[in-house]
């Protein structure tokens, strides 16, 4: 059932684009390139009707926090997970008896998509304090960083099972926003205001972010798909000055996604 899913986001995606008056030339061009349909699309698909669970909100789409927080980021790197003597962030995590086989398999994918590239490690838990604990319960998200104690990160079946969706809640685990979201991010794209839905004008507020002197990336698993959150079809984030550069993937971290990861976790140091 859950390879079918893809296929069918990837139809509703088209249509979307097909009643764009404004961006018909635009989506064209997306519908003809499968990397197209980013981690982030998937993700508001599934969580189209997320409701919080009691003591929580969400920002952004798929990032959790408790109500009476007000800002996402993650102040003198306080939400970071520890670091051991021998060099590794090692992230214990249980995984839900309620995933199959197969779903196991693209979760661990998602690990092993951050922990090669990394000195991150994330291992089942034995007796650690703090620990993922991922669920499938309904939507995809994750709190920001480490929160302390149990902390549910939600992959839904089928929904979330693409390890580049496990993937990009992990980061947020580990203390990511979203790549729009950076401070600096007015010099690489256009936030088109008038076509996102009033209701989530919210969710592309720029954010405090440590930019860890890295280059803005276009193909962040992290990155927001060109029509998120619109209201009517037409694009709500557009590149500059080329507008027709890709945005977002759902294929895994970017090699900057990995870079970027190594930096914050002072990896190899
Ligand atoms: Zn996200």
């Amino acid at each position: 059932m859950w390879i079918f899913m893809p296929i069918a986001l990837y139809v509703s995606y088209y249509n979307v684009c097909k009643e764009s008056k404004t961006s018909a030339s635009l989506c064209q061009d997306e519908i003809t390139d499968r990397d197209a349909m980013t981690a982030m699309d998937q993700i508001l698909e599934v969580n189209r009707k997320l409701r919080a669970p009691r003591g929580l909100s969400f920002r952004e789409g798929d990032i959790a926090i408790p109500y009476m927080r007000s800002a996402i980021n993650c102040p003198g790197n306080a939400c970071l997970w520890p670091k051991s003597v021998d060099g590794f962030v090692y992230v214990p995590y249980i995984l839900s008896p309620l995933y199959d086989d197969m779903e196991r398999i693209t979760i661990e994918t998602g690990m092993q998509e951050i922990s090669s590239g990394t000195c991150i490690k994330f291992v089942p838990r034995t007796h650690e304090g703090s620990f993922l604990d991922i669920q499938p319960r309904y939507g995809c998200w994750s709190f920001l960083g480490q929160t302390g104690g149990s902390q549910t990160l939600s992959l839904q079946t089928p929904g979330c099972m693409w390890s580049g969706i496990a993937a990009h809640e992990f980061m947020h685990a580990l203390g990511f926003v979203h790549e729009q979201s950076r401070s600096d991010r007015d010099h690489y794209v256009t936030i088109v205001w008038k076509n996102i839905m009033p209701d989530h004008i919210h969710n592309f507020r720029k954010q405090v972010t440590n930019n860890l002197n890295s280059p803005y990336d276009y193909s962040s698993v992290m990155h927001y798909g060109r029509y998120a959150f619109s209201e009517d079809g037409g694009p709500t984030i557009i590149p500059v000055p080329d507008p027709y550069i890709p945005i977002g993937q759902r294929d895994g971290p970017s090699a900057l996604d990995l870079h970027k990861i190594n930096v914050l976790y002072n990896c190899g140091k």
